[in-house]
């Protein structure tokens, strides 16, 4: 029996530090510790990690090359697959994923696939004669103008795709900043500069960005803007609201507002939100239990909050966000509350929350989402302190298309319809992808979903009929 070595832990910012700065908890390996890591693959046939991936990266692959210390090959192999690695190397929950498939982890620690391609990424960035990640570009022979609508990654993965087929990309974001929720994830998770070196590239390859544009009417981009193939990659980006009593108090406020109002500057935002600097000497409570609660949780944590609480109405085992998300969100200090739900918001003044009224839950037998579900217990309410509360209860599609007729299903979900297997829309040229079509789910996918769309818009202008592509039961899936 082969002797496995325990997985090589990352260097980490002490909690102290990671409480004073925006910069990355994780630091990512020093060479020794990459390849020591790599070292623990058994490059097993089966590769079920590369099957876990929603884009197939090679893992075993470009993790052999590493073993060798050959970098170069290495970050050829996952670029050739993934379109953003620097960015879903750091935000994909691996755990779930890639990592959560790996055959180590069976008896052993998975290998940590996600800090290795990290490590490859920041290796070849780092190194003065690194490969460049821009993709060569077809001759524009016959090239076709297309539309992406929103920026996020998914009409970012599509763009990659039909500019590196040689076709003129053009991309409409209604938000002044580029590049969807992952302008807004906190940069201690992904450092800005990423996302701006990304576009940057995609700007090279000949995409052009328009931004401060909102597109309604899809028809006139066909008609009247010439565009010939059309992708809508509009995400989901409607904060859920919980209607509670007391929601409209000042103080109250959703994950997006919170996380846009400290990222963005004063010039950047909407006229009626004022940046928010810190949050000093502030009691912070945030509801849900997502990746977006948690980055609000240590996103106040890192201005300064004087307590930070989540409340969850489930438990810790069958919350969604990522593991090591709470992980970090628990070391920096926070106060999870499991099994929590508010039902009202209190005003001492009549005008600003001071109190979250909540009622402790027990779970139930399994939902459809195969979740138990939660189940408030009798008598069991309680109040929290607040001056600040965000709302974290996930996302909805926000439409804005004149023409939605076309493609949007019943509310309350209002998900875009398409072929899942095409990205295929009714409308003849019109495809999407990403949270838009399946609600709220994650970076990987979303490029995964622009990437499809973007292999079926080509065989559209090679000749498929429209039908074909549209054919596969059409369905709109579930967040
Ligand atoms: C706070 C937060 C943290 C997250 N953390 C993670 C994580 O760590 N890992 C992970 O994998 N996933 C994470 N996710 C989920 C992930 O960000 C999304 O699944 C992903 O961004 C979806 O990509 P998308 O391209 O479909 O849409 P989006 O990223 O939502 O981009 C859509 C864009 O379209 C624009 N738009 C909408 N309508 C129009 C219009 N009519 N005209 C022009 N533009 C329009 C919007 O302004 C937006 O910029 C997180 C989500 C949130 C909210």
């Amino acid at each position: 029996m082969r002797d496995v070595k325990p997985r090589v832990q990352p260097a980490l910012q002490p909690v102290p530090d990671r409480l004073r700065n925006f910069d990355e908890m994780i630091q990512g390996y020093a060479l020794e510790d990459a390849l020591e890591e790599a070292r623990r693959c058994i490059l097993c046939k089966s590769a079920r990690c590369q099957g876990a991936c929603p884009l197939g990266n090679r893992i075993p692959q470009w993790i052999a090359e590493l073993q060798q210390g050959r970098f170069e090959e290495a970050y050829r192999i996952i670029r050739e697959i993934s379109p953003m690695p620097e960015l879903c190397s750091r935000l994909c929950p691996q755990e779930r994923l890639c990592e959560g498939a790996c055959a180590l982890g069976i008896k052993h620690e998975p290998v940590a696939i996600g800090l290795l391609e990290r490590f490859v990424c920041d290796q070849n960035r780092a190194r003065p004669n690194g490969v460049d990640p821009t993709p060569a570009t077809a001759p524009m022979t016959g090239s076709k103008r297309v539309a992406a609508i929103g920026s996020g990654p998914a009409s970012l993965a599509f763009a990659q795709a039909m500019a590196r087929a040689g076709h003129r990309v053009t991309v409409f974001e209604r938000w002044p900043k580029l590049g969807g929720v992952l302008r807004w994830i906190p940069r201690f998770k992904l450092p800005s500069e990423l996302l701006d070196a990304h576009l940057a590239m995609l700007t090279r390859m000949g995409v052009t960005f328009y931004t401060n544009t909102e597109v309604s009417w899809i028809e006139s981009l066909l008609t009247d803007e010439d565009f010939e193939g059309v992708f809508i990659g509009i995400g989901a980006s409607r904060p859920s609201m919980p209607q509670l009593p007391g929601e409209s108090l000042k103080g109250i406020c959703s994950s997006t507002e919170f996380l846009v109002r400290t990222f963005y500057s004063r010039e950047e935002l909407p006229n009626d939100w004022e940046p928010i600097a810190d949050v000093i000497g502030r009691r912070v409570v945030v509801l849900g239990g997502g990746d977006s609660a948690m980055d609000c949780v240590r996103t106040a944590l890192r201005l300064n909050a004087a307590e930070v609480t989540c409340a969850y109405r489930r438990d810790e085992a069958n919350m969604p966000g990522s593991k090591k998300e709470v992980r970090a969100a628990k070391e920096e200090g926070a106060n999870l509350q499991w099994l929590t739900a508010p039902v009202a918001f209190h005003s001492d003044d009549g005008r600003s929350v001071s109190q979250v009224e909540c009622l402790r839950m027990e779970l139930g037998p399994p939902d459809a989402s195969g979740r138990r579900s939660p189940k408030p217990i009798l008598n069991s309410a309680f109040r929290m302190e607040a001056d600040l509360v965000v709302l974290a209860f996930g996302y909805e599609v926000e439409s804005v298309f004149d023409n939605e007729h076309f493609f949007l299903m019943a509310p309350p979900k209002g998900t875009v319809r398409a072929n899942p297997n095409t990205g295929a829309t009714a409308l003849r040229g019109v495809f999407a992808g990403g949270d838009c079509v399946t609600g709220p789910n994650l970076v990987c996918t979303a490029a995964r979903a622009g990437l499809t769309a973007a292999q079926h818009m080509l065989r559209y202008f090679a000749g498929e009929p429209w039908d074909v592509l549209t054919a596969a039961p059409v369905v709109g899936s579930q967040a």
